[in-house]
């Protein structure tokens, strides 16, 4: 039977890539796999990937999932790209986690769930937004209820059955501080049986902006992931990412285990900063429910942290940390690459 692949990548925008796709007709019988996926090619002198005189690169299947918006039988499927000669790209930071992964120790068993933020614009005005103005302040929004209270529902309600109906591991989402502005999470949800490892919940994180932004093009709203979408009394948009490893969530291990990431993290701090998003200063200004750029403070509890450690972690004394320095736009290959190499480090302090 024919069907359609979407394949999806990331080009080379600087300093945010952004996602491009194209649809491919495959014959594909019965229960889909990877191998069913040929490696494809595109002119990578368009997506700022390659000079115009050597612009063929390669797309490489490396996950799929169902296509929500095509319907059963098609696909959406995520790419690394490659030159001729088979090396990576420069934008190919899931090359770069995949290194990482595989100078961790087979027993680190990472799990990791990010909170993507993102606001919806239309007309160059936050959605929904009076013409002239602003709305009443930040207060009542926060997974508000009601016309005056959340904008843009219709498209996140589509987007989150979307996500379920695709197989990601969707956590959940919510209606942010700021009007017009969302969040869904992907990554661990405590199922048996379902693995929340770096590499899968990134590869869905993307897919999941893929599925937002496009099915914003049906509503004719846009998408931003900006870090500071609107400079003022407005939160900024981040990615949360929680993160742990079977020695944190371990009751013997963890609080040492916890520590230890902790203090490797303090320790790296500028690196972490330097490769969480482009503009993150705008966003980590200390106030808004951040910690300011040039500190790095962990605690329990505290959402003006720059890693929080949640209350029911900081009493079992095992569990896992909550980064909340990424912002929006930020690689959640790139995040969780840093991550592991953080783990790594802080073993060695
Ligand atoms: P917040 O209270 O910060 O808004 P959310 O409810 O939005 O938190 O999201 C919680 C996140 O924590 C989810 O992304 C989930 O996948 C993640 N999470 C929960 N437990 C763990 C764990 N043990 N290891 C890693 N991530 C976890
Ligand atoms: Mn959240
Ligand atoms: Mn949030
Ligand atoms: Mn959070």
């Amino acid at each position: 039977m024919f069907s359609c692949a979407e394949y999806i990548w990331l080009d080379g925008a600087k300093p945010t890539s952004r996602l491009r796709s194209k649809s491919k007709i495959i014959s594909i019988e019965g229960q889909a796999s990877l191998s069913d996926f040929p490696d494809w090619g595109f002119d990578g002198s368009s997506t700022y990937q390659a000079p115009g005189e050597k612009s063929d690169l390669i797309l490489k299947p490396v996950n799929f999932v169902d296509d929500p918006i095509r319907g059963p039988g098609n696909y959406l499927v995520m790419c690394e790209v490659f030159t001729m000669d088979g090396e990576p790209v420069a934008s190919n930071t899931r090359a770069l986690l995949r290194k990482q992964i595989e100078a961790c120790s087979a027993d680190l068993d990472p799990w990791i769930g990010f909170e993507q933020e993102y606001t919806f614009f239309q007309d160059g005005r936050p959605l929904g937004w009076p013409k002239t103005g602003y709305p009443e302040p930040q207060g009542p929004y926060y997974c508000g209820v009601g016309k005056g209270r959340v904008f843009g529902r219709q498209i996140v309600e589509e987007h989150m059955v979307s996500c379920m109906e695709a197989g990601l591991m969707l956590f959940g989402i919510n209606a942010e501080v700021m009007p017009s502005q969302w969040e869904f999470q992907i990554g661990y949800r405590g199922e048996s049986g379902e693995t929340a490892d770096p590499l899968t919940c990134s590869d869905h994180l993307w897919i999941g902006r893929w599925l937002l932004l496009r099915i914003a093009e049906d509503y004719d709203v846009v998408v931003s992931f900006d870090n500071k979408p609107l400079a003022g009394d407005w939160n900024g948009a981040g990615t949360h990412t929680n993160f742990s490893t079977k020695a944190m969530r371990d009751e013997k291990t963890g609080w040492n285990s916890i520590k230890s990431l902790i203090s490797s993290l303090e320790a790296r701090h500028h690196k972490h900063i330097e490769n969480y998003g482009a503009g993150l200063e705008q966003r980590l200004t200390g106030i808004h429910e951040t910690c300011d750029l040039k500190t790095f403070r962990a605690g329990a509890n505290d959402r003006g942290a720059s890693v929080r450690i949640p209350n029911n972690v900081a009493e079992m004394k095992c569990g896992y940390i909550e980064d909340r320095r990424p912002g929006a736009n930020c690689d959640p290959y790139v995040v969780a690459k840093l991550l592991l190499e953080a783990v790594n480090e802080g073993r060695a302090l």
